[in-house]
Parts: structure tokens; sequence; C-alpha cells
């Protein structure tokens, strides 16, 4: 099924310079980006997007680290995307996700590990309307697209 899915490239994404390099690595996938836009986070925004930490110790901690500077938030689209991405991105732990994800690739933390993406149908349509207004998505033809997909896959 054609999905779209919420990606967020963390303060520590923007602090060491990776932003090109982890949004390369969604368009080399074959991922069409849908939108994208640089935002500040704010204590609120973040205790709707992480509710399901409040009750852990790290939570205040965890939402310093995605305020500590702008991040960028990205809508991505693709056939099955949600569980693509999911599957690029690699474990939470940096330290434990397999080498050539993501987070195998550039993080040695829990914490700071580069992306947020959404991990379910739900939470993509929920996440991407709590961060992007409805014309800050586009819809537009990717070039490369019968190129990506075989037409039953669809
Ligand atoms: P994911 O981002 O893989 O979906 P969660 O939704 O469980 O993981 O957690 C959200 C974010 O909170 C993680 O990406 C990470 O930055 C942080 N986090 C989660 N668990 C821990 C932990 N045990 N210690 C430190 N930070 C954590």
């Amino acid at each position: 099924m054609m999905e779209k899915t919420l990606v967020i490239l963390k303060p520590c994404t923007l602090q060491r310079g990776l932003v090109g390099e982890i949004t390369n690595r969604f368009e080399r996938k074959g991922l069409r980006l849908a939108g994208m836009k640089m935002v500040q986070l704010t204590d609120e925004i973040l205790n709707e997007h992480y509710a399901h930490l409040s009750a852990k110790p790290f939570f205040q901690r965890v939402k310093d680290s995605m305020m500590a500077c702008p991040v960028i938030v990205c809508c991505f689209e693709g056939v099955d995307a949600i569980e693509a991405v999911r599957t690029l991105t690699g474990l939470t732990n940096g330290r434990k996700a397999a080498p050539g994800t993501i987070r195998g690739d550039y993080s040695m933390s829990f914490q700071e590990n580069i992306v947020h993406a959404s991990d379910s149908l739900e939470a993509a349509e929920v996440e991407l309307k709590r961060f992007f207004k409805p014309e800050e998505i586009f819809e537009y033809n990717q070039a490369t697209f019968d190129f990506l997909y075989a037409n039953d896959e669809y």
C-alpha cells in the first residue's frame, strides 16, 4: 500500500552536519520526498509526540534533547513506507542497531539516535498532522516511479 510517513532529523543530526547524508539515505532508497521544513520543537508538541514516554525517568531529558536546536521534519512516501523507513532506521539504541541501518551507521546512543520515524499507520497519520499543514504535503509524480516498482506492487 502506498503510505506516507513522518521522519524527523533530530538536533544531533543538524549539529553533526549530517542532514544531507541522512536525507540521501531515504532518497537513494527510492522514497518520494513529499514535505520538508525546519521547525523549533516545543515542550507542548513534544508532550504530545512522546506521550508514550511520559512516565519514563528520561522523559524530560529526551524532550530537552529534541529542543536543543531546530529539527527538520520530513514526509516520505512509498509502498509500505512506514515499515521500510523503520527498517532503514534500525533499533532505537544506536549501539545495538545493525550496521547498514541509519542508527547503526551513525549513532552510539539510545537518545541521540539521528532520526525519529513513525512506527505504525495510525502513528504516521497522527504525526504528519501534528507537524505539517495539509498544503505543506505535496503530491507530484516521481520521475523514476516506473523503475522503482513493478506494476503489481502498489
Ligand atoms: P523510537 O524512536 O525508536 O520509536 P521510542 O518511541 O521508544 O523509540 O522512544 C523515543 C525516543 O526517546 C528514542 O528515539 C530515543 O531518542 C529516546 N529514548 C527511548 N528510550 C530511551 C532510553 N532508554 N534512554 C534514553 N533515551 C531513550
